[in-house]
């Protein structure tokens, strides 16, 4: 059993993150918060690590397709029109791809947050995945009003500044598969000491 100081959770600022200069911005809302970032990189993500690190399952991609499709519902767009189908098992992949492209249009910051809760915290800071509806105060809230109405007319991916893994599991998954065997630094902040 881990100390709960050590859960560790994976954080990645997408394209609109970096090119809206918010990478110091969302560093600072977390070391605010006493998480610390016990690992960090830019880099530019080949396509075949984007496409790994979605998963590709039947059911994710339903589900991907299905809130596309409740978006549609709600604001009468159709569907059909825009995909040919509206079946959220048809749809689903070509939200993925749409994905796949955002992730890759610029260079993203990956890194590994540690602390109490870490997973659960990064994701209230970070806010509702629709930023249209996330609170103010959150990172999302504060630096976007994009919407799946908006994003799905545009055909793209709904651009919301950070990517942080859904739970434990999803987490470890997630930082094996960016950060391999990089180093992950051991450090105390300020006020750990014994
Ligand atoms: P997350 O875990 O909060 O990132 O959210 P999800 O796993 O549900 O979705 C993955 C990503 O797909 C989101 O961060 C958005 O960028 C994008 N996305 C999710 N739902 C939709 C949608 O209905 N339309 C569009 N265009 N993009 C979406």
């Amino acid at each position: 059993m881990k100390h709960p100081k050590e859960e560790q959770t994976y954080v990645m600022i997408k394209p609109d993150g970096v090119r809206k200069g918010l990478v110091g911005e969302i560093i600072r809302r977390f070391e605010q918060r006493d998480l610390k970032i016990v690992a960090l990189e830019m880099f530019q993500p080949t396509y075949h690590e984007i496409d790994n690190h979605y998963p590709k399952n039947e059911e994710w991609i339903t589900r991907l397709g299905q809130k596309t499709m409740n978006t549609y519902e709600k604001y009468g767009y159709d569907a059909m029109a825009d995909f040919g189908t509206i079946e959220p098992h048809k749809i689903g992949p070509d939200i993925r791809k749409w994905l796949v492209d955002y992730m890759m249009s610029a260079p993203l910051v990956k890194m590994i947050v540690q602390g109490v809760h870490a997973v659960d915290v990064v994701r209230k800071i970070a806010g509702d995945t629709m930023p249209y509806k996330a609170d103010m105060g959150t990172i999302r809230g504060d630096f976007s009003i994009d919407s799946p109405a908006l994003a799905n007319k545009e055909k793209r991916a709904v651009m919301n500044i950070i990517h942080c893994s859904e739970t434990p599991e999803e987490a470890e998954h997630e930082i094996k598969h960016w950060f391999n065997n990089a180093i992950v630094h051991k450090y105390k902040r300020f006020g750990e000491e014994e």
